[in-house]
């Protein structure tokens, strides 16, 4: 080997090492996170997912969202300025499913690899979620856009339980340091999601896991019919399944799928949808079918998401007699709506209200 050749590879090992250094010292500074007073800079598609994050990040992280809560969360303009948040961010929380098309562009414009798929700052919130209508054929030229079952996961309390623990696997790997304080969090959040769907008297008793399971395989209602205290267990029942029993087994019929995991979870029964498939506008030929079903089957209530145009449900209306419900889908789509909890007390509400 001559002197030249040498020297040359000398040049390039030496390169060699000290990029890999610079690399490795990159990679540190960039997942450090809890080893500066910095708060992560998280940023998530839509607001139910990042009251969510505040819950269990706490002061730990500045936590924004794209997806303004009345907006259609299937459709959302890519903004420059989105775009720059996201190139800024330790952390993107998005669905993991393909209700986040629109956030593509906004990826590719953002150039910030720490929060790609698959990457520590990347967290997938339907991970492990029991989706719902997963669909074994389908094509996107037929218009319908839940190709990969219901994304609309944040409608189900049950669901936002493994929402937190996937946010808080994502919050531990980019600052380990603070992992007890985010486990006890996610712990305080899940107990408190518990309580809130079953009462304080069944979680005692049975514990949330139990009943958790119990309600997603559709047994809780035949469970809490055994006896107990000289009553049946189901006196013993609280929080929001309680408060929606006056609905529980009505059908319904709503404009999108928007609504299954909370009709799954509160027992609703959805006999038809005025899209014919979601995403694809209703033509008139199926607004008279569902005119048809509506009269036939007595249907009183139609759950609509406030996002969406109201003439077709007003004719509805005027021809059927049936009541439609704007109901907002996501945090902050309504005043003073603005977390999770609050939500879904209100929908309930609202529910409620319109079958006096
Ligand atoms: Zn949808």
């Amino acid at each position: 080997m001559n002197k030249g050749i040498l020297i040359l590879t000398a040049v390039l090992l030496f390169q060699g090492i000290h990029f890999s250094v610079t690399a490795q010292q990159r990679a540190q500074v960039r997942y450090r996170g809890g080893g500066s007073d910095r708060p992560l800079n998280i940023i998530c598609s839509f607001s139910d997912f990042a009251t969510i994050t505040e819950y269990i990040a706490g002061n730990r992280a500045q936590v924004s969202y794209i997806a303004s809560g009345e907006r259609d969360p299937h459709f959302v303009p890519p903004k420059p300025s989105y775009a720059v948040m996201l190139s800024r961010a330790d952390m993107w929380i998005a669905t993991g499913m393909d209700l986040e098309m629109w956030s593509a562009t906004l990826l590719d414009k953002a150039h910030n690899p720490r929060i790609m798929d698959g990457e520590p700052g990347f967290v997938a919130a339907a991970q492990g979620v029991n989706v719902v209508e997963k669909v074994e054929f389908a094509s996107r030229s037929e218009g319908d856009i839940h190709l990969m079952g219901n994304p609309h996961i944040t409608t189900g309390p049950l669901n936002w339980k493994v929402i937190a623990q996937n946010i808080t696997i994502g919050l531990i790997k980019v600052d380990p340091a603070n992992a007890a304080l985010y486990q006890k969090n996610r712990d305080a959040f899940i107990d408190r999601v518990d309580r809130a769907l079953f009462g304080n008297r069944l979680v005692d008793l049975f514990g949330g896991p139990t009943l958790s399971k119990m309600l997603e395989n559709q047994t809780l209602f035949t469970f809490l019919e055994r006896p107990y205290e000289g009553g049946k267990l189901s006196d013993q029942l609280g929080g929001w399944l309680k408060k929606a029993m006056p609905f529980r087994g009505m059908r319904i019929v709503t404009y999108h799928k928007n609504w299954s995991y909370f009709t799954n979870t509160f027992g609703l029964e959805v006999i038809g949808y005025i899209e014919p498939k979601p995403g694809i506008p209703p033509s008139a030929k199926h607004v008279q079918t569902m005119i048809d079903m509506i009269k036939t089957q007595n249907i009183k209530v139609m759950m609509i998401a406030t996002y969406f145009e109201k003439k077709t449900a007003q004719m509805i209306e005027a021809k059927t007699g049936i009541r439609a419900v704007y109901l907002p889908l996501h945090v902050n789509a309504v005043p003073g709506v603005d977390d999770n909890f609050k939500l879904i007390d209100y929908l309930i509400d609202q529910i409620n209200a319109s079958i006096i």
